[in-house]
């Protein structure tokens, strides 16, 4: 199913062109057009998913077996030294276009990218209310 008003369904079915890295009856990966180094690259499902909610889980299966292939060749032909995947659910989450896609982001020595977190410190007791609440 595609979305009119989204402009990554038109760049997964071709509607839009793209520098594409690999393409399947379900999936299209291009490369990102404000790369966090060389050679970021957007995993595009080909059908509308808002976010990973939204995705059924047999396409949830096959974009992480799409990752791996990618990053092993990208990781090969680019000569990187390590690799990042990242997913970005929700404004908050820092998701900007709302069609779900994996970024694959190859990091070099000294790429300058910073691609984390400031880790928080909570306590035993604190940790176990939390998983409370989650299972
Ligand atoms: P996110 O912030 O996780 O929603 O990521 C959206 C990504 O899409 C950003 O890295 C943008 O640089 C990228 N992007 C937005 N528009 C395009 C486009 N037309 N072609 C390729 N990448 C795009
Ligand atoms: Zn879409």
């Amino acid at each position: 199913m595609k979305n009119d008003n989204c402009i990554f369904c038109k760049i997964a079915n071709g509607e839009i062109p793209s520098k594409t890295l690999y393409e399947d009856e379900d999936f299209r990966v291009i490369l990102d057009l404000g790369p966090a180094t060389k050679g970021h690259a957007l995993i595009l499902p080909k059908d509308h998913f808002a976010n990973l909610y939204e995705l059924p889980d047999e396409t949830a299966a096959k974009v992480m077996q799409l990752a791996k292939k990618m990053a092993t060749q990208m990781t090969e032909k680019l000569v990187c030294d390590g690799f990042n995947l990242v997913q970005n659910n929700g404004e908050v989450a820092g998701q900007t276009v709302f069609h779900f896609h994996l970024h694959l982001i190859p990091r070099y020595e000294n790429d300058g990218q910073k691609i984390g977190w400031n880790p928080g410190s909570p306590s035993q007791d604190e940790l176990e209310e939390i998983k409370n609440t989650i299972v």
